[in-house]
């Protein structure tokens, strides 16, 4: 097991941040985990890192950054309508998603071209195009590093939410997921509510859509519209949608009557954390290095070298005139270390 110390983290985070940590380690398998725990640098300030497409680094990193690089993808079992598939935390979720394509495993295909690792899916229980990681999750296997046990997880467990699971709360920081189960169908079963990817069925004229047919829309129509992290920094959505009671929502429709919003099934109101952003006149202003994506105001970016305190004071503005116009305050998708 190789210790680095004090080395740059710009090219493990896609904000492009360049802090540094204290120590470093690339975990490979599970074996090196017990090294760890015995190793003099394991201390409990220490950070699990995937790819690094949803983090903010503000500061350099005094303690542990633990870059979890677990392989391998596996199908565990199958009959004639699932299979169940079990992947390594540290393999890249596209990776996963090209597997399940090419092998018609159906239910994985709208999270096409979502960056980062398969460990860190369950953390925010990644979701996009009307599909979500808890749908087709069956359940994962970690380690408890407070209490230097293993442990598994099922979907129930995980107290899935929107953008949001058990890791981001009660567990948060302390567990390192080493494996993913996912629950996938055989059968074809595509999910096609979400309006752009009907409007790109529509123009390309498609009649029963194949599994590899919608992984493709989706990256084209994701490649369209999100800036690609290799070439500009960033880290995807910066603030989750906000929910808002209906009676709260009635009463601002009547102020801003093109608000952009759904009902959810719970009967609150999401209100597109982009729109409220661009009509506070963000969309595409630049302050140094930092901005507001010119074709969604949701995403900030570093166009070079932008520090993630600059990225921080930014994110706080907006916050604060979307707060002052609309009363709503916007909250944090991205882990801001
Ligand atoms: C251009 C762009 C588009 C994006 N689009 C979407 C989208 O459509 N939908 C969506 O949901 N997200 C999206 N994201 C956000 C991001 O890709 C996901 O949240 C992704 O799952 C993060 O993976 P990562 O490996 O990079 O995690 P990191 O950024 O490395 O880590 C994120 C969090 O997970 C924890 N973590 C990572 N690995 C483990 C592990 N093995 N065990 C325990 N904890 C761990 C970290 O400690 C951290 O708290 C986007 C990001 C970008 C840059």
């Amino acid at each position: 097991m190789q210790i680095q110390e004090n080395i740059s983290l710009k090219k493990y985070n896609t904000f492009g941040i360049d802090v540094k940590a204290r120590y470093f380690i690339e975990l490979k398998n599970e074996e090196q985990i017990e090294e760890i725990f015995s190793s003099e640098v394991n201390s409990e300030k220490r950070f699990i890192l995937g790819g690094g497409s949803n983090v903010l680094f503000t500061k350099n990193y005094e303690g542990l950054i633990l870059k979890n690089s677990i392989s391998g993808i596996n199908k565990l079992t199958e009959d004639s309508n699932e299979v169940i598939i079990e992947a390594g935390a540290g393999v890249i979720w596209q990776d996963l998603v090209n597997y399940c394509v090419k092998n018609k495993y159906w239910g994985i295909e709208n999270l096409s071209l979502i960056p980062g690792t398969v460990g860190a899916a369950p953390i925010q229980n990644i979701g996009a195009y009307g599909q979500e990681l808890k749908n087709i999750f069956l359940n994962l296997n970690g380690f408890d590093l407070l209490e230097k046990v293993k442990r598994n997880y099922n979907n129930e467990d995980c107290q899935f939410g929107y953008r949001d699971s058990i890791f981001k709360n009660s567990l948060k920081g302390f567990f390192l997921i080493t494996s993913v189960q996912l629950k996938l169908s055989k059968r074809a079963n595509p999910i096609l509510s979400y309006q752009p990817v009907m409007d790109e069925i529509d123009k390309r004229n498609i009649n029963n859509s194949t599994i590899a047919q919608i992984s493709d829309m989706i990256c084209d129509i994701r490649k369209s519209k999100l800036p690609d992290p290799n070439e500009i920094g960033n880290a995807g959505s910066f603030f989750k949608n906000p929910e808002i009671s209906e009676n709260t929502f009635e009463h601002l429709k009547k102020e801003f009557k093109d608000i952009n919003s759904y009902k959810t099934e719970s009967g609150v109101v999401k209100i597109s954390a982009g729109w409220l952003i661009e009509k506070c006149g963000w969309k595409g202003k630049r302050k140094g290095d930092v901005a507001s994506f010119e074709k969604q105001a949701l995403i900030l970016v570093n166009y070079g070298n932008a520090t993630g305190k600059e990225v921080l004071d930014f994110a706080e503005e907006v916050k604060k005139t979307v707060k002052e116009k609309f009363g709503i305050l916007l909250i944090e998708e991205i882990n801001i270390i």
